[in-house]
């Protein structure tokens, strides 16, 4: 396939503000593609040649890839420089530069999308002594034969700055579309239009409706227009209550749409594919292979989806509880853990191989030799999946130092035997997913933890299990909790003994953690502004910005206090600290003011919660202050408008 027609969708999914509208463009992309095609441009269309647990990235400096464009369309640097801080994309830089190269390469050859592939993973590949050039050789090779719009891509990909606005969830949704029936209940009001259309202008489609459907589809377009529609596709009538999930595939069921009159039914049947997807992405987090399964095994293989050691899968995750009273009270049988703050360390072993990743599945295998060391020694099974919270231990007073220190050692490149011997960790081990090619999903957590109790090896402070206590006394819950805290802890963790183990979700009735402090918000950095006099040299002020129900990021405040000037602790955060964390996702500058890629994620205190008409959230932080760093969430993790406004709402209800 050419690199162009993925070019071409890139345009039109950044001209097109409609999610319906991307995900139904991306879905009849991919329905026609051959299987490696589909994984390329799936890969591609997120930005990425490998998957997101991947070490190997793309991302070359804004620098770098101003010289390339400089190289490949002669145009000098400063000029390159110049348009970018005018048209602050460096894709459009080079749309332009490579649109004004005089000198145009006759018989240049059509870039291949597997070219521009394998040079992408080339790049993320390229290490050590020379690679600078080597991969700006890479880049240029392609660039020299790219149009001014593939040049334009190229640019964007490798500077990790898409901008089409396609999120996972978009890629999820394209995946159910392209290779599943297209499941419509017609009393979803945001689409009558589309129905309309659907019914007025389809033709060689097969469609199954219920009677209830079919009743209504007449009533909106008519009982002629109804024939008509009748005649130029192939349509027929079910009872849909029962249906066959398998025959959703279409492969399999040949259908392109099930209409239904009944919204619940409609909305059952669509999330149940959706559903399937996702679980699948869970235990094998990459779309790309998961649009094969999908399109090559439909619901039967992506029901099938398992744990393969060594790959990272998506865990679960915890609720907040209002209190510990309340905690207790969720479940009938609970256990109350430490809430350890370290990180959260996904443990894959497999023989005598051993992986770490964190929850946001960043390989760390490597910089925690001391851990696999533990766990080969210590884990009594050939294979497994283990759960724990990992904490840097302080030498002197034994207590767990700040995680901004323990993760001095997570992006560690050199000296990491040196690291592990100055900021030893211990593991908390508090669960068990996968055992000797089982996955354990479905067993109670009691159980779950008594097996992990049987396969390791505790040494004390160093390899454990969590501390746990199985109580519904609250007095007892409380000293427990007392304890955890002046032991230097979060809190606590409160979990249901019942309950089974669900991936990547956020479940009620699993876990729920309680913590001393108020609630504070996890926002993203969206921008800056250069600060004066003593903070002058470094941004001085940050806005700040909350996620909406888009994923996109709408701005709730400025903030510049809880940054210290100076480090006089470890756990200090300087000006200098965040000026260096975003001067490279600079995309836009004016003034005093940049505009940054969301990419660095705030937990923030602050005193209230306004209204406000001045910020695009709708909401104002009064006195915003930095808690620390969030280094373990992503943007799209970050805290919602909506939980802004639910703690408005309680924070009026106090008032
Ligand atoms: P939070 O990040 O505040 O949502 O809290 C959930 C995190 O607490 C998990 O992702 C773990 O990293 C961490 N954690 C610490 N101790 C435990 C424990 N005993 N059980 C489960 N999670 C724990």
């Amino acid at each position: 396939m050419e690199y162009a027609k993925l070019v071409e969708l890139y345009e039109r999914l950044e001209k097109t503000p409609s999610r319906l509208d991307k995900v139904g463009m991306i879905s009849s992309f991919l329905e026609n593609l051959d299987d490696n095609d589909v994984r390329m441009s799936i890969l591609l269309l997120q930005g990425k040649v490998f998957p997101k647990w991947s070490e190997k990235e793309i991302g070359l400096a804004a620098k770098t890839s101003a010289k390339i464009i400089s190289a490949t369309s002669g145009l000098s640097e400063s000029i390159v420089m110049k348009d970018f801080s005018e048209l602050g994309d460096l894709g459009l830089v080079a749309e332009k530069a490579i649109g004004k190269k005089t000198q145009m390469v006759l018989f240049s050859k059509k870039l291949s999308l597997g070219n521009v592939f394998e040079n992408f993973r080339r790049l993320a590949e390229t290490e050590g002594a020379g690679s600078a050039s080597r991969k700006m050789n890479l880049v240029s090779e392609l660039v020299s034969s790219a149009s001014p719009k593939e040049a334009k891509y190229i640019i964007r990909t490798i500077t990790e700055d898409l901008r089409i606005g396609v999120a996972e969830g978009v890629i999820r949704d394209a995946i159910a579309q392209a290779w599943f029936a297209d499941v419509e209940w017609l009393g979803n009001a945001g689409k009558k239009d589309r129905f309309i259309s659907l019914f007025l202008n389809s033709s060689g489609k097969s469609f199954v409706f219920d009677a209830e459907g079919a009743k209504k589809a007449k009533r909106m377009i008519s009982e002629e227009k109804f024939e008509d529609f009748i005649k130029r596709n192939n349509v027929s009538e079910k009872d849909l209550s029962d249906f066959d999930e398998n025959l959703l595939w279409k492969r399999e069921g040949k259908i392109d749409y099930i209409i239904t009159g009944d919204d619940s039914l409609g909305n059952d049947l669509y999330k149940r594919i959706v559903g399937y997807i996702e679980w699948a992405w869970f235990l094998n987090p990459d779309y790309a292979e998961v649009a094969i399964i999908a399109k090559n095994k439909g619901i039967i293989g992506l029901k099938k989806a398992k744990i393969t050691p060594g790959r990272p899968i998506h865990v679960l995750l915890a609720e907040k509880a209002p209190s510990l009273e309340d905690a207790i009270e969720s479940f009938e049988h609970v256990a109350l853990e430490v809430k350890y703050d370290g990180m959260r360390t996904q443990i894959h072993k497999d023989g005598e191989r051993v992986w770490l990743f964190t929850r946001r599945m960043e390989n760390v295998t490597a910089m925690f030799p001391d851990i696999v060391d533990m766990i080969k020694r210590h884990v009594k099974v050939e294979v497994c999946v283990l759960e724990g919270e990992s904490v840097g231990i302080d030498q002197k007073t034994g207590k767990p130092v700040p995680f901004q220190k323990l993760s001095q050692r997570i992006h560690r490149k050199y000296d990491i035997r040196k690291l592990a011997k100055e900021i030893p960790v211990q593991v908390n081990l508090f669960d068990v997913i996968f055992l000797e090619g089982e996955m354990l999903f479905d067993q109670p957590f009691s159980e779950r933890r008594r097996i992990l109790s049987e396969i390791v090896e505790e040494e004390n402070g160093k390899l454990q299990l969590a501390k746990q206590l199985v109580t519904k006394d609250i007095e007892k819950a409380r000293v427990f909790y007392q304890d955890a805290l002046s032991a230097g802890q979060e809190g606590v963790m409160v979990k249901n003994l019942d309950a089974p183990y669900q991936p990547g979700k956020r479940v009620a009735g699993g876990w729920l953690k309680v913590k001393p402090i108020m609630e504070t918000l996890d926002l993203v950095i969206t921008g800056a502004v250069w600060g004066t006099g003593k903070r002058a040299g470094w941004f001085g002020s940050f806005i700040l910005s909350a996620r909406d129900e888009d994923g996109n990021f709408r701005e709730c405040g400025m903030m510049g206090t809880g940054i210290k000037e100076k480090k006089t602790a470890d756990d200090d955060v300087t000006f200098k600290d965040l000026t260096e964390m975003i001067k490279d996702d600079i995309t836009t500058e004016k003034d005093n003011m940049v505009i940054v890629k969301p990419r660095i994620v705030l937990e923030i205190a602050y005193e209230e919660i306004q209204e406000s008409p001045n910020y695009a959230s709708g909401y104002a932080l009064r006195f915003p202050r930095l808690v620390r760093i969030r280094y373990d969430r992503s943007p799209d993790e970050a805290d919602t408008i909506e939980r802004m406004n639910a703690l408005f709402m309680r924070q009026k209800g106090r008032g």
